[in-house]
């Protein structure tokens, strides 16, 4: 696979999703790891050396905005399934994270190091991270995100719960905003990792630019979708996880209150509303973690998801494509058109359609270089 020209190719007579609407047919030409081109063509032969798409859809490399990394093999199990681009939110090995960044043929990554939490959080006391990087107090926050940045941090992800079951062991606002402040002061994004409706609403207050999991204890209130409208706020739902963490959340938190369909019934009122909504699934193979979710397929399964609980195909597939770019620093990315990275999914049916046609790959490339 190190020839020169790896990167370099051309899928022909093919309908590729242009962002709002399946376009063509065409051909693609990549080379250098990027789109050269996109040239409409009904007819004619196909190029020597090119991919025949004639009946095939060809859709963006798939980005997973919410996963956790342990390995190698999630990039290739993310791979194989098409997922191009995968955003993880806090691994304990700044180290492994530094061996997993730009491996040619494999899933490109960014990472959050680290995530924020107050002392006693689940983070330091059940997943493996350095208490000593628990946030105690406002002062504590520059120091830590300095730290993160230190490590090769992308964006920054805090961990906010509900005070009122976790008591001293969630952050609150005041410290919640001051890592906010800190993030932007170095122009990182601010992932907030909330589960409930009180740990959405100090998120919310705190100015975080990305609300991850949402609440199973009740639906988001329309007061807090337009406070999450109006602070141009995006959510990256994860309901494969979510769906799987009602029994842990039952355990832990309100008892009976938890319920899957408040998950949902939250995703359709954020869309309503028209709050980005962004595809990510939890994805993680670490032993100590409440609930693992496989890397790559599990991303279909977050599609059929968003659907199931009211979301247009077209969002849903934009929520893997389209939108992660734009809100999340991935503009060299997530379309189909000229100078954009050759991450391509190559697959049979109309997504638009009927979303589980994702599942259908026939083709994928990272950076122009063929991996399936
Ligand atoms: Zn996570």
């Amino acid at each position: 696979m190190s020839s020169p020209s790896s990167d370099s190719g051309t899928i022909a007579h093919v309908h590729y999703f242009g962002g709002t609407a399946l376009s063509g047919p065409a051909t693609v030409t990549f080379d250098g790891g990027r789109i050269v081109r996109v040239t409409p063509d009904d007819s004619g032969d196909v190029p020597p050396g090119a991919v025949d798409g004639s009946g095939l859809t060809l859709l963006p490399g798939l980005i997973d905005a919410h996963v956790h990394l342990d390995g190698r093999k999630n990039l290739e199990d993310a791979a194989h399934w098409g997922i191009t681009t995968m955003l993880g939110m806090g691994t304990p090995s700044p180290d492994l994270v530094a061996k997993l960044r730009g491996l040619p043929g494999l899933t490109d990554i960014r990472s959050s190091e680290s995530p924020a939490s107050a002392p006693g959080g689940m983070q330091t006391t059940a997943m493996g991270f350095d208490p000593a990087t628990a946030v105690a107090t406002s002062d504590d926050a520059e120091p830590f995100v300095a730290a993160r940045v230190a490590e090769g941090a992308d964006y920054l992800k805090i961990i906010v719960e509900d005070p009122d079951v976790m008591g001293a062991a969630a952050l609150d606002v005041e410290r919640a905003t001051a890592l906010v402040e800190a993030a932007h002061a170095r122009d990182l994004l601010v992932y907030a990792h909330v589960t409930t409706v009180p740990a959405v609403r100090i998120a919310v207050d705190a100015g975080v630019d990305v609300l991850t999991h949402v609440p199973l204890d009740a639906v988001l209130d329309d007061g807090l979708v337009e406070s999450i409208v109006a602070d141009g706020q995006v959510s990256v739902p994860t309901l494969v996880m979510m769906r799987g963490a009602v029994r842990f959340a039952r355990s832990r938190t309100h008892g009976a209150e938890v319920d899957f369909r408040n998950a949902e019934l939250s995703v359709a009122a954020m869309d309503r509303a028209n709050v980005p909504i962004l595809v990510g699934t939890d994805s993680n193979a670490a032993p100590g973690a409440p609930l693992q979710v496989a890397h790559g397929e599990s991303l279909h399964d977050e599609l059929e998801l968003l659907v199931a609980a009211g979301m247009a195909p077209l969002d849903a597939l934009r929520g893997a494509t389209v939108m992660p770019a734009r809100h999340l620093g991935l503009g060299d990315r997530g379309s189909i058109e000229a100078g954009r990275r050759a991450d391509l999914v190559l697959i049979d049916g109309d997504p638009l359609a009927d979303i589980s046609a994702t599942k259908n790959i026939r083709g994928v490339w990272i950076a122009g270089e063929r991996v399936r």
